[in-house]
């Protein structure tokens, strides 16, 4: 069971697989409140830097799951780092449908919603895991600025402008959906930076590495593309935020 190699390739050195930074997380862990021992949940964990980082200067305790055995293998590593490996679980697998054994203070999907089928599911989801009075975080991208044309929406890698909301528009959107909105950290334009121009050069050293690679067209072709794209659209365009729920 993997993701399509080409994120592992492109993430392959990435600790952090969205717009956030480590200061970000660090924002975010210090903004909950998070209580020494409390049990978290993150369904798409990555290679589980949130986790690993919150035990470390937190104290919690947490599962993490995800479908790309590179990324579990570098989330366990990095728990072994930090000295936190006793606290953390990493599972690899499917987190369609995964719901925790003991309820959790916080549940977590970070950047895959589509996990769950889009955001309303994955609050479903994560709520079948949560103490009474848990915190839901979801990840989630927003426009930043409203795309003038679909194509511009596709330049942002979007199927369309309706993929995503303005930010008030997505914090209401919570709202219909039965929760309070209790926090929010929003990347910024050096985040994603962070998150997509580290791709460029991973892919870089990959090309020079696996010239034969059957993949290798397609990650030349994205290389040399790439940091235009980006600049013109996503850039430009799309914001991201990770946002803090409880259920009325
Ligand atoms: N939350 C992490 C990773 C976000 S990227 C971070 O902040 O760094 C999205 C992640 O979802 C990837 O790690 C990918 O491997 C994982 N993923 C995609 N589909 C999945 C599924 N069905 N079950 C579990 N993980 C999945």
């Amino acid at each position: 069971m993997d993701i399509p190699r080409i994120f592992t390739i492109t993430e392959s050195a990435h600790r952090i697989h969205n717009p956030f930074t480590p200061e970000k997380f660090a924002v975010l862990g210090a903004a909950l409140r998070l209580a020494s021992g409390a049990r978290v949940l993150d369904l798409g964990c990555g290679s589980g830097e949130m986790l690993c980082t919150w035990a470390r200067d937190h104290g919690v305790t947490g599962t993490g799951i995800d479908m790309s055995p590179l990324f579990i293998g570098q989330a366990k590593r990095r728990a072994e780092e930090l000295g936190v490996a006793h606290q953390l679980k990493f599972i690899h697998g499917d987190a369609a449908g995964y719901v925790a054994e003991e309820k959790v203070s916080v549940a977590a999907c970070v950047g895959a919603t589509w996990i769950a089928g889009g955001v309303s599911g994955t609050i479903e989801l994560l709520a079948r895991s949560l103490h009474a009075g848990g915190i839901i975080l979801i990840g989630e991208p927003y426009w930043w600025q409203l795309p003038p044309t679909e194509d511009v929406a596709k330049g942002c890698l979007a199927h369309a402008i309706s993929d995503f909301l303005l930010l008030p528009e997505l914090l209401a959107s919570f709202g219909q959906l039965g929760c309070d909105v209790v926090e929010m950290v929003l990347a910024d334009q050096d985040g994603w930076d962070r998150y997509e121009a580290a791709k460029w050069l991973t892919m870089r050293r990959w090309l020079e590495a696996n010239p034969a690679d059957e993949l290798a067209k397609e990650v030349r072709a994205k290389l040399s593309s790439e940091p235009r794209r980006y600049a013109t659209y996503t850039r430009e365009y799309l914001g991201w935020g990770v946002f803090a729920l409880m259920l009325r």
